[in-house]
């Protein structure tokens, strides 16, 4: 699933190759991923436009058009955005196609159909969108202000990360690979966290997202639809060695989402259910 790290890599990647550029032909392939909420047709009110403007707000990229529109994709678990020369053919979950006026296209693909590309003249429309916490790379997301928005929030930290109103941004992956900094079993439940525990959780929050980013800059480059997890601590990597203290990273997996963390580094209870 594309998390914050990911999407900001995108964002950087194609803010400048298509500022200005034009769509001269939309291509829906999937008509399942289209949420149009002007009512019209989606094909027909991109095609003409041009892009005006690329940015991120959580899990949601948006890119701004030259009529004052937003295109706001949300890739769910697997969405991805291709950006390039034409491929040859489409692929078989190429859900819509966008010819450029440079020669490029701009193509999204999702495994799973389960993403989202709302075209909207207010975001506030888009669903979960008005509900969504700061994100959380926001610099004017101070401690402060995250020990007082997360006091609403009971459940398990893991759960909590991950949850957008909360914070804006974060997945399974890098919720995994903050409560492994942090040192903090990721089924504890938040009450039980002290305030030095508290501060640590933060200012992972922070440190794993901006080497992450930092990681992405130098790995992506223009392949911006393939994932790149391989660098990550625990994520991924059960049963190898933690990378602090050697032990075999476990996996624990609910609801069909694998948490992976070390046992020796983040103590705490197996709460089984
Ligand atoms: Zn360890």
């Amino acid at each position: 699933m594309p998390e914050l790290p990911d999407l900001e890599i995108i964002r950087e990647t194609l803010a400048p190759r298509l500022a200005g550029v034009g769509i001269t032909f939309a291509t829906v392939r999937r008509p399942l991923i289209v949420r149009n909420l002007f009512g019209d047709d989606f094909a027909t009110r991109l095609t003409g436009r041009s892009f005006a403007s690329a940015s991120r707000r959580g899990k949601f990229l948006l890119f701004g058009l030259d009529d004052g529109a937003t295109m706001a994709i949300n890739p769910m678990l697997a969405g991805r955005l291709k950006y390039g020369a034409p491929l040859g053919r489409d692929r078989t979950r190429d859900a819509v196609v966008l010819r450029l006026s440079d020669g490029h296209e701009l193509r999204y693909h999702d495994a799973e159909d389960m993403g989202k590309i709302y075209l909207t003249a207010d975001l506030a429309q888009v669903p979960t969108f008005a509900d969504l916490g700061p994100d959380a790379d926001d610099p004017a997301l101070t401690i402060e202000l995250f020990r007082q928005r997360i006091k609403r929030h009971t459940g398990e930290i893991k759960g909590t990360l991950t949850n957008q109103e909360f914070v804006a941004g974060i997945g399974n992956a890098y919720a995994d690979e903050i409560c492994w900094c942090a040192g903090i079993y990721p089924f504890r439940r938040r009450a039980s966290l002290d305030s030095a525990e508290m501060e640590r959780l933060y200012r992972c929050m922070g440190t794993v997202l901006e080497k992450a980013i930092e990681t992405l800059r130098t790995r992506v480059g223009d392949a911006i639809d393939v994932e790149v997890r391989d660098f990550l601590a625990v994520h991924g990597k059960a049963g190898r060695p933690c990378p602090r203290c050697g032990s075999p990273i476990s996996e624990v997996t609910r609801e069909k989402r694998a948490t992976h963390f070390c046992r020796t580094c983040q103590p705490g209870l197996l709460v089984d259910r």
